[in-house]
Parts: structure tokens; C-alpha cells; sequence
């Protein structure tokens, strides 16, 4: 239709095939699925087992060039171009994508479903709860954040004897130690298994955990932008006086756990990441993890659905798995790996499972290869990088680009100096993923006030860069019959042998591995480290954590730490404020700059458009 309606209206006026059905279409065995109402089902993990002999597909990443505040159209090339492959080429594919967080969702961006008409349907539940994932991470990262402050106390108000008694539980009159605390006691060097042969020194040293309040790095979370508790203290009750500390709660999205789930290739595996999860440092300067307080199994037990992949469609009925939604400029920012290995066998060798990469290649795509396939083992055979014309134009010294607020003329009249002067940007990016050895594809993402010779001159100026191909996609305003030339360009980088490579070494001391990234990616001269960040890579480090790869935190919106300097910034020097570990994901988190944990809402938040009709129970004003 033209214009083209709302996203949501598109998104209704299609019916979604029962999802059972769609199922069945893709080969899964009734046993395999969970259905969540009509259009949404759990996929179990037990298919891995059955489709092992079962070749993969190739494996396809979309990422972006640095992106105006607006979003680039990542997520709707993913979908177009499987919608392309699928219902218009007749080639099984997968869309892989992040679960949204509601932060974005009613604070400035909104949703993540793609949108015109390459979307996933229903949007507004991909866009909400979905299947509750998010709600279970929370409920897991927040039993920990208590048991951390709740052990301090006990630890404080109790004598060693009383401590361990009550640690140490009595099953039908029997005292005997649980699975974890096992595992705890040998961590110690304390072979034991009967609670009465510990010596007091041993009682005493399996009772106190002796956690410094100091070295607490666990928060809170929620999913929810809320600025206020970007700071707060906690303790003030009256039966907790004298424990208050300043704390802090993150977006939920941020957790660890949420890290842990878009990582992990197997439940036992979670579950050892979610007990390996570093919390805090003793008095003795040894971690301390979620497994010293006895929590890993209470952990997984609110995750073990949450591992289950989500299975939904696009609009052209063909499949779509929304695993995992990490952040990609504050948390490793890609859905989960289990989504993509069984979205590869499902496919079969001929097929495609299209994922992506949050925000600009330097952040999503570089934490893709270097966080993700390091993880996983997969090998990606082609990146499709997104441009627009308006954010090249941004690039190119075009006025400043802001949620909201209308378009100046220069993005909608024709302006050729400008795009030729912002694809430095674009040019970059194709460098960044040629770093590691993998064709690009160019996806010029195209609205309707692109002209004729502002598309053609991203092409050529795309191609002059190295890209392996560059070409205009129109399944915003189309459907997947407009992304029929980028599938075929797809198809033909894919055929090219891969020579995938990791930008860097892990077992690189972990400033090396910084600066590496700092200089390569991110163009910057060197990196400077403030003393907090030295002594925190030194502790972990000392703690045996140096051999970790490495998740910079840093703004989406600049190829450096400072949003507003767009383009290809030169002559800066990265500032590194803080280094964090995220043992049980797996990675050192250094926080480049200043980065909130906990965004805010603007002024006029997406949330005052979003309404129930509550005759028809639809809801309103999601996009
Ligand atoms: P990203 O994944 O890069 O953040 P999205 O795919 O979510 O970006 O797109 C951001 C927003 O821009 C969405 O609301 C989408 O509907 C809109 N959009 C994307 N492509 C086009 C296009 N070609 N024309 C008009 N609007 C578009």
C-alpha cells in the first residue's frame, strides 16, 4: 500500500499461521515444541540431539554502519532479506533476532520487530513479554543481588556455630550438605562429606564467605528506564540498620544472566556459567561467585525455560527465533547462540539463518566475532552491512539527527556532496569487517526521499571500498520481492570461501587486547586507563581473569567515546573509566568513557502513544 500504514497496522492486518503448523512446516516434532497462545512456542533443546549428524547452513550477520539516534534498519533488512530468500527465492532460512527490552520500547526508540512490511508478527508481543524471558532474568539476577546483602548480615549477626548450623540444612533429622555446598567444600580443599567431621577452623571458613562490601559488583536490574535508581541505597529498614551501602540497578537487559543466556550452548552449561558468576571479592582479594552462595541451582531453575528458544514468524510466514536481547553498546549485544545452532540445522546445509549484530560494526558486529563465534565455534560466511542515505548524509556534516523531532531539508531533498563525504563512515565499517576475513555485503536500506543518483553513487562509492557487493533494498515499502537482489547478492558472497579470523588473541594481557581493539576498530591513537580501571584489570588479572575477550561499553552513536563527532573521527585517545568481569558470560568489560548501565526516558516518551482499546483489546501506538 501506499503510503505505507503504521507498522502495527501492517503487522495486524496479517494473520499469523498457528504457530503449530508453522512448526510442522519447518520439521519439528510435536514433542519439540511449547506453545505459548497462537503464534508463539518454545522450542526444547533436546532437537540439538536428534538434528546432530545434520549439516549447518551458512550463517549470515547483519550489522550497520554508525547509526543516527533513529535506527539504520538492521533488524528490517534481517527480516526482508529472509522473507526474500524464503517466500520469494524458495530457500529455507531463519531470522534470528534479539528479544527487545521494554526500556527502548516505551522510552525513545521503540520497538525492535523491523517494520513496513518486514516485520515479525504479532509485533506487539514480540515487543512486550513475549514469553516472559526477560521477567525470569530478572527474577534470577535480583535472588542473587539479595543473597549477596543478606549473607553479609547473617555473616555479621551471627556466631560460626550458629552460621553454619543453619547453612547446613537438616534433611528428615539428617544433616548432610547439598550438592553445592560440596562442590563449595572442595573449592576450599575440605574433603569431607559429613557436617559433623568439620573442625571449627573449617566450619568456620565453609560459614563466612567474608564478602567486602567494597568489591560488590552485582546490581539490581529491572527493565524498566528509570533513572532514579541509577544510584540508591539500600539497608535503611530498621532490622538492616547499619548494613546500607549505595547501590545501583541496571536495565535489565545489562544482567550478566541475560549475557549468560545468549551464550550458553546447553542447560548444564548455563548452569556452571550462572555458579561461575563473579559478585564480589572476599577480604582476602578471592572472588566470590553465585556458587559460593549456594544459589546456582535456585538460579537455573528460574532460567530453564528462559533457555528454550522463542519460535514466531515474519510476515511472509516464514520462520523467526527471538532468543536473548543483551544491549550491544552496554552488553555484548547479540541473540543467543543456541537460537543459531538450531536455526542451522533446521535450515540444512543449502539454507541461511540471518542474525543480527546491535548498532554499528564496530560494536555489535566486532562483540559478534570476537565474543559470540569465540563462544559458539560457528563460522560466519558473509556480513550484510546497513546504510542509509540519511545517516550517511549525518556523516557527512549534515545537521544533527534527533528522535521525534522532524527532518531537515538536507535528508529529504537530494544532496550528493554530503553522501559522498559521510560514506568515509561506510568505507570504515566495510574495513572493520574485512579485519576479520569475511565478505560484505552492502545493504543500502532505501526511503522513499532517496533519488535515483544518491543510490547509485552508496553503491559505487560501497563497491570502490571493497565491498564484495552493494545494492538497494526495498522491503520496508515492499515486502521481500524488494530484497530479491540483496538475497541473491547474499547467495553468491556466501559461495566465496570464508577466511574468518579473531581480531585478537585472549591469551594477550587484557590491555593489549583493548588497545587493540581501540586502534583497529575504533580508529583511536591509544587508550588511557584511569586508576580505578588499572586496579581492576590488575585484580582480575591476579584472580586468573586475563584471558577472557573483552566487551567495550561504549556509545553506539560515534565510531569513538564521544557521540557527537561523526563520520570517521581521528587523533583521540580512548578513555577507559572502569573495567568489569563478567565471568560466568564469559568476558572483561571495560566501560569506555562515561556509559549508564540505566538509561533514562526523554521528555516525551514513546509510552504516550501506546494505549488499549479496551472494546477490541488491541493494543495502540507501538511501532
Ligand atoms: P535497527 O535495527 O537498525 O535499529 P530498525 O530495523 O528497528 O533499525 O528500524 C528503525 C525504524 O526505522 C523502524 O521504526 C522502522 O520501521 C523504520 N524504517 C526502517 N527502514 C525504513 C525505510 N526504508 N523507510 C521508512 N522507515 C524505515
Amino acid at each position: 500500500l501506499s503510503p505505507v500504514p503504521s507498522d502495527i497496522e501492517i503487522s495486524r492486518a496479517q494473520t499469523p499461521k498457528a504457530v503449530d503448523i508453522l512448526a510442522k512446516e519447518i520439521g519439528l516434532l510435536a514433542d519439540e515444541i511449547e506453545i505459548y497462545g497462537k503464534s508463539k512456542a518454545k522450542v526444547r533443546l533436546s532437537l540439538l540431539e536428534r538434528l546432530k549428524d545434520q549439516a549447518d547452513g551458512k550463517y549470515v550477520l547483519v550489522a550497520g554502519i554508525t547509526p543516527t539516534p533513529l535506527g539504520e534498519g538492521k533488524s528490517t533488512v534481517t527480516i526482508g532479506l529472509v522473507q526474500a530468500l524464503t517466500a520469494h527465492l524458495n530457500i529455507n532460512s531463519f531470522a534470528c533476532l534479539r528479544q527487545p527490552s521494554q526500556g527502548p520500547t516505551f522510552g525513545v526508540k521503540g520497538g525492535a520487530a523491523g517494520g513496513g512490511y518486514a516485520q515479525v508478527i504479532p509485533m506487539e508481543e514480540f515487543n512486550l513479554h513475549l514469553t516472559g524471558d526477560i521477567h525470569a532474568i530478572t527474577a534470577a539476577n535480583n535472588l542473587l543481588a539479595a543473597a549477596i546483602d543478606t549473607r553479609i548480615l547473617h555473616e555479621n549477626t551471627q556466631t560460626d556455630k550458629a552460621l553454619y548450623n543453619r547453612l547446613v540444612a537438616s534433611v528428615n533429622g539428617v544433616r548432610e550438605f547439598s550438592k553445592i555446598q560440596l562442590a563449595r567444600l572442595k573449592k576450599l580443599g575440605i574433603n569431607k562429606t559429613d557436617p559433623s567431621a568439620l573442625t571449627e577452623e573449617e566450619m568456620r571458613k565453609f560459614a563466612r564467605l567474608d564478602i567486602d562490601p567494597s568489591t560488590i559488583t552485582w546490581q539490581r536490574v529491572m527493565d524498566t528506564n528509570d533513572r532514579f535508581l541509577r544510584k540508591v541505597t539500600i539497608g535503611q529498614g530498621n532490622t538492616e540498620k547499619g548494613y546500607s551501602r549505595q547501590a545501583q540497578f541496571d536495565i535489565a537487559v545489562a544482567s550478566e544472566v541475560m549475557a549468560v543466556l545468549a551464550l550458553t550452548d546447553s542447560l548444564t552449561d548455563m548452569k556452571e556459567r550462572l555458579g561461575r558468576m563473579v559478585v564480589a571479592s572476599d577480604r582476602n582479594g578471592q572472588p566470590v561467585t553465585a556458587g559460593d552462595l549456594g544459589v546456582t541451582g535456585a538460579l537455573t531453575v528460574l532460567m530453564k525455560d528462559a533457555i528454550k528458544p522463542n519460535l514466531m514468524q515474519t510476515l511472509e510466514g516464514t520462520p523467526v527465533f527471538v532468543h536473548a536481547g543483551p544491549f550491544a553498546n552496554i552488553a555484548h549485544g547479540n541473540s543467543s547462540v543456541l537460537a543459531d545452532k538450531i536455526a542451522l540445522k533446521l535450515v540444512g546445509e543449502e539454507g541461511y539463518v540471518v542474525t543480527e549484530a546491535g548498532f554499528g560494526a564496530d560494536i555489535g558486529m566486532e562483540k559478534f566475532f570476537n565474543i559470540k563465534c569465540r563462544a559458539s565455534g560457528l563460522v560466519p560466511s558473509v556480513v550484510v552491512l546497513v546504510a542509509t542515505v540519511r545517516a550517511l548524509k549525518m556523516h557527512g556534516g549534515g545537521p544533527s539527527v534527533t528522535a521525534g523531532v522532524p527532518l531537515k531539508k538536507e535528508y529529504t531533498e537530494e544532496n550528493l556532496q554530503l553522501v559522498a563525504d559521510g560514506c568515509c563512515n561506510l568505507e570504515k565499517q566495510i574495513q572493520i569487517a574485512q579485519l576479520f576475513g569475511v565478505p560484505v555485503v552492502v545493504a543500502l536500506n532505501v526511503f522513499k526521499t532517496d533519488t535515483r543518483a544518491e543510490i547509485d553513487l552508496v553503491c559505487e562509492l560501497a563497491k570502490r571500498a571493497g565491498a564484495f557487493n552493494a545494492v538497494p533494498c526495498y522491503h520496508w515499502s515492499i515486502g521481500g520481492k524488494g530484497s530479491v537482489d540483496l538475497a541473491q547478492a547474499v547467495r553468491e558472497a556466501a559461495s566465496k570461501k570464508s577466511h574468518f579470523q579473531f581480531l585478537y588473541d585472549v591469551q594477550l594481557p587484557i590491555v593489549e587486547k583493548i588497545r587493540t581493539i581501540a586502534q583497529a576498530v575504533y580508529g583511536a591513537e591509544d587508550i588511557e586507563l584511569s586508576p580505578e580501571a588499572q586496579s581492576k584489570i590488575d585484580r582480575y588479572t591476579e584472580q586468573g581473569f586475563g584471558n577472557l575477550p573483552i566487551c567495550m561499553a561504549k556509545t553506539h552513536l560515534s565510531l569513538s567515546h564521544q557521540p557527537d563527532k561523526k563520520g570517521v573521527p581521528k587523533d583521540f585517545i580512548l578513555p577507559i573509566s572502569d573495567v568489569r568481569a563478567s565471568i560466568g558470560a564469559g568476558f572483561i568489560y571495560p566501560l569506555v568513557g562515561t556509559m549508564s548501565t540505566m538509561p533514562g526516558l526523554p521528555t516525551r516518551p514513546c509510552f504516550y502513544d501506546i494505549d488499549l482499546d479496551t472494546e477490541t483489546e488491541q493494543v495502540k501506538g507501538l511501532f
